[in-house]
C-alpha cells in the first residue's frame, strides 16, 4: 500500500504514469508497505502464465527476499525508479522516504533493491544517473542504501505514520528494538534473494 497523500499521473511517453506526493511527505515516514492485498507470485508459478501476463508481471512486480513477485493492488506499482530517489526499501517490509518529499514531487524508488533478473536501461536523464538497474547493484551499493535508511530511520518515530498499522508486529519489535538503541539493524542486504547468495 502507497502513502495516502499521493497519486498517479501521466509523466510522458517515454516513462509511462508515475506517482506523485499530494501533501508533504517527511523524511522518515513509511511510504510503502506490503499489506495483505497485495499480489503474491512464487517464482515457481511465472511460468505457468501467459506470456503476455508475465510480461506485465515483469513490468509491474519487485521480488522480495524469497523469490516472490510482488505486485501493488494500488498505484503503488507505477512508482518509477531514480538513481537520486526519495524513497528506499528497508529491511523490515516497508519503505521509506529517505528525505523530505514536496507536495507535487515525483515520488521515486531504488530499483536495485527488487532483486532484478536482467540490467534495466534508465532514463533519470540527471547527472547522478548511473545509466542501468544491475542484478548485482545490491552488493555494490548496499553499505549506501543502508546509511541513507539508517539516516532516515533516525526520524521515524518523530513524524506522522499512517501505514504503521500494517507492519507487522514482530518487525515493528525488531525496529523499535533498533530505534531505542538495543537491537541490531537489518540490513537492505536482507532483502536479497536467498537463490542468489548461494550461487
Ligand atoms: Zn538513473
Amino acid at each position: 500500500m502507497i502513502h495516502p497523500d499521493s497519486e498517479l499521473r501521466f509523466v510522458s511517453q517515454e516513462v509511462g504514469y508515475g506517482v506523485f506526493a499530494t501533501r508533504f511527505i517527511p523524511k522518515g515516514t513509511i511510504s510503502y508497505i506490503k499489506d495483505p492485498l497485495e499480489i503474491d507470485i512464487p517464482e515457481e508459478k511465472i511460468p505457468s502464465y501467459d506470456p503476455d501476463i508475465q510480461q506485465i508481471i515483469e513490468k509491474y512486480a519487485y521480488v522480495d527476499e524469497r523469490g516472490h513477485f510482488i505486485i501493488s493492488w494500488d498505484h503503488g506499482k507505477y512508482i518509477n525508479h531514480c538513481c537520486n530517489c526519495n524513497t528506499m526499501s528497508t529491511g523490515y517490509g516497508f519503505e521509506i522516504a529517505i528525505r523530505d518529499i514536496h507536495p507535487g514531487e515525483e515520488i521515486t524508488d531504488e530499483y536495485g533493491l527488487f532483486n532484478m533478473d536482467q540490467s534495466m536501461s534508465l532514463v533519470c536523464n540527471r547527472g547522478t544517473c548511473r545509466g542501468m538497474v544491475q542484478p548485482d547493484d545490491l552488493e555494490r551499493y548496499g553499505e549506501l542504501w543502508d546509511a541513507r535508511v539508517q539516516d532516515a530511520l533516525a526520524a521515524f518515530q518523530a513524524v506522522e505514520q499512517p501505514l504503521l498499522h500494517w507492519l507487522d508486529p514482530a518487525i515493528g519489535e525488531r525496529l523499535m528494538s533498533y530505534l531505542s538503541g538495543q537491537g541490531a539493524y537489518v540490513s537492505v542486504m536482507q532483502l536479497r534473494k536467498a537463490t542468489r547468495s548461494r550461487v
